[in-house]
């Protein structure tokens, strides 16, 4: 379509956008004087820019969800500092807001001076509250760890891509906003959405998520599974948040190095919706009876021992379940000598039965160590079938 001065207005335009490019302000000199008030001033405009280009859910439920995960992380952000490989770690606290993007892709993205944003598609992709947390604790990072200003400073000058970008909010009817906020909104919003931070932040947030989840009471455990998961999605990755990074692997081996640093026990089934051998503590003939669960269905009640407590059994022989679930394990590798009690996997003895146990449940040894292996070899058959759809 042609209007009358368009060709005028597009090269004003354009101009304009060039002479700010040569002008743009000189980051490097003294970052941290942006750090804070010009952070918020810079999110503003892009988040002024998110609200006009999408819509937001207004789920009640997922909304309460995320922004109480998010509070929590915000608090720690806000008076902890992580350790920053990228950006810098000066506390600056701001007043973080979470807002759901009604968009199937999975993608969180966030702003500078604590504006975070997740879409629904990445509700839907995350199992547990800890893996949501993940997210937003990488999100908070980039934030808190000044990240943009950093940024911003390598990427002083204008790209083409940038001008267009630029053009068009003009042209759509945003000539009466200032055009340098305009220009920074714009560009924040391209960074943070779609070409992301770069390497070096991506490792500095999840560095920092995993820091800040543990500090705040989450399993840091929910960062791996939630990079393992995508990295078996490629197919996801392409439409969503890591499209640009493509670098899972050394995501995954570095969230992984971490928790084992900080001495975080790695089960995967404590983040994933995967089944997992939970204790539930039910009453039998009057009295307490820890029992273990696979699959909502019961498996046994281990009783007291001299030295340990029925408790004590259950939760050490859940966690042997799920760690066994956890390697791989498969059928062919799951046996037992029922005679002895004894459960196998690979080789060797995973768990043992005892015949206190087995009276509990009104069995004999070898009947209940059968349909114990029985229980554990459905799980990891499920697990089969569930991998190869
Ligand atoms: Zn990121």
């Amino acid at each position: 379509m042609h209007r009358p001065g368009f060709l005028k207005r597009f090269i004003t335009v354009l101009f304009a956008a060039l002479a700010l490019s040569l002008c743009a302000p000189s980051f490097a000199a003294k970052l941290e004087s942006k750090f804070g008030a010009k952070e918020i001033e810079y999110g503003e405009e892009a988040a002024a820019q998110v609200a006009k280009d999408n819509k937001f859910s207004n789920n009640a439920d997922d909304i309460k969800r995320v922004q109480t995960l998010g509070e929590k992380l915000a608090a720690v952000a806000n008076k902890m500092q992580a350790v920053a490989s990228y950006g810098s770690a000066k506390i600056t606290p701001f007043e973080y807001k979470f807002s759901i993007i009604d968009d199937p892709d999975i993608n969180a993205f966030s702003v500078p001076g604590g504006n975070i944003y997740v879409n629904t598609g990445l509700l839907k992709f995350v199992q547990s509250d800890q893996e949501l947390a993940a997210v937003l604790a990488h999100e908070i990072t980039h934030a808190c760890h000044h990240h943009m200003i950093y940024l911003l400073d390598k990427q002083a000058s204008l790209n083409n891509q940038m001008a267009i970008a630029l053009l068009a909010s003009m042209l759509s009817g945003a000539n009466s906003s200032d055009l340098n906020n305009v220009l920074m909104g714009v560009q924040l919003i391209q960074i943070a959405k779609i070409n992301g931070y770069g390497q070096e932040a991506e490792r500095d947030a999840d560095h920092g998520a995993i820091v800040y989840m543990k500090e705040a009471g989450f399993n840091p455990v929910g960062m791996l599974t939630f990079l393992e998961r995508l990295s078996l999605k490629p197919e996801l990755v392409e439409l969503g948040i890591y499209r640009s990074h493509p670098m899972h692997a050394d995501r995954v081996r570095a969230a992984k190095a971490l928790l084992g640093e900080l001495k975080i026990p790695i089960n995967r089934r404590a983040t994933t919706d995967a089944i997992k051998a939970e204790v539930r503590n039910n009453m039998l003939n009057g009295a307490d009876a820890p029992a273990i669960y696979l699959q909502e269905k019961l498996v046994y009640y281990p009783a007291p021992l001299a030295d340990k407590t029925a408790a004590q059994r259950a939760q050490n022989a859940a966690d042997i379940i799920n760690a066994a679930l956890d390697s791989g394990l498969q059928m062919r590798e799951l046996t037992s000598e029922p005679a002895a009690g004894i459960i196998i996997a690979r080789n060797k003895p995973l768990i043992t039965i005892i015949e206190a146990d087995a009276k509990l449940m009104g069995k004999s040894l070898p009947d209940l160590t059968k349909s114990v292996t029985t229980a554990i070899r459905n799980v990891l058959w499920k697990q089969m079938v569930d991998t190869v759809q």
